[in-house]
């Protein structure tokens, strides 16, 4: 089993929050606005800082 979610530090603000990698549009940082996932169908490209794969 592939564990899809992680948490994910802003590298511009340095806000902590949960992301879901394979998501189908663009997360976004909740306090800043900055880009940390890209969706790319499939794994997204992770811009921020990966602290840990929470499932
Ligand atoms: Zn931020």
């Amino acid at each position: 089993m592939v564990n899809d979610f992680v948490k994910i530090k802003c590298k511009d603000c340095g806000n902590e929050q949960i992301g879901f990698r394979r998501a189908a549009t663009t997360v976004t940082c909740h306090v800043c606005g900055s880009t940390l996932i890209t969706p790319r169908g499939g794994v997204g490209d992770i811009k921020g800082e990966v602290l840990e794969v929470v499932g």
